[in-house]
């Protein structure tokens, strides 16, 4: 039987693993929050290989779906990434490090040896980090999930729609959108702040905004972002690009990186 029939077989039980590389686990954490939801769902996949919840873990069986969560930032996260590739039909990236490199990724700028010494103060020949990159740079991933962490409803939402044979879709609109339908005060044009909701994938329904935070762009860029008309309405309001640049690094900045706007806010220069 093929890995599509088995999916979509109400009599198959899809065999499922769930993987964490370098990461803090939270996006594993977020399926385990789906309490309601949970039992119904092992009814109908078979988990078969998750360290968080269970011990007698198969660590070779193929497997119909993987999740992985996390960035590759050592030689063992890649070899461990490469593995579950090969075992798995489906492969989904989970949470913002795994899609866009996310907070780990951050002080990429920074050398190893640099940070090694700064954080640990001594011998730190027992580290073997390299820089922090994320997952869906070194494999094939067939869908992403981006969150820091995954919406419990997105991942439900992915899940079913795996097991229906359908292709799930992730919201197309920015974080702004869903702010407007929620009717907040804008926190650029009403407070002046920072806010990434322009250029950020929605799907939060604006969480950070609807509490009077501005956005920190967690979920990574939304497909095309207007960079410019963003850089224009900063600019207007006193802000630099720079310090939007900033925050939007946070969560994504290899993503950043690409882009080239690096090189528009530095003039090429090393900030
Ligand atoms: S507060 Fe942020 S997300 Fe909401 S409309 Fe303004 S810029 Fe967009
Ligand atoms: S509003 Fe922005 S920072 Fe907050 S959860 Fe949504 S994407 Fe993430």
């Amino acid at each position: 039987m093929t890995t599509a029939s088995r999916l979509t077989d109400p009599a198959a039980k899809p065999r499922v693993g769930i993987f964490g590389l370098t990461g803090c686990a939270g996006d594993q954490l977020q399926i385990l929050n789906c309490e309601d939801e949970l039992l119904s769902l092992v009814e109908r996949i078979e988990i078969v290989d998750w360290v968080m919840t269970k011990s007698d873990n198969d660590n070779h069986c193929p497997l119909d779906i993987a999740f992985v969560e996390g960035v590759v930032a050592t030689e063992r996260d890649l070899a461990a990434l490469t593995a579950i590739r090969a075992r798995a039909d489906t492969l989904v990236a989970i949470g913002t490090c795994a899609v866009w490199g996310g907070l780990p990724a951050m002080k990429n700028a920074i050398s190893r040896d640099v940070l090694a010494r700064e954080v640990y103060h001594a011998d730190t020949a027992f580290l073997d980090t390299v820089e922090a990159r994320p997952a869906s740079d070194f494999v094939r991933f067939d869908h992403k999930l981006p969150g820091c962490p995954i919406e419990r409803g997105e991942f439900l939402k992915l899940v079913h729609a795996l097991l229906s044979g359908t292709r799930p879709e992730l919201p197309r609109v920015p974080v702004c959108w869903e702010c407007k339908t929620r009717e907040n005060l804008c926190r650029v044009i009403y407070f002046d702040e920072v806010c990434c909701g322009a250029m950020t994938r929605g799907g939060c329904d604006a969480r950070c905004p609807s509490h009077g935070v501005a956005c920190g762009g967690c979920r990574g860029p939304v497909e095309a972002p207007n960079y410019d008309a963003n850089i224009t309405m900063f600019r207007d309001r006193g802000i630099s690009w720079v310090e939007i640049a900033r925050r939007m690094e946070h969560f994504s900045a290899p993503a950043w990186m690409k882009s080239g706007l690096e090189n528009e806010v530095t003039g090429g220069r090393k900030r």
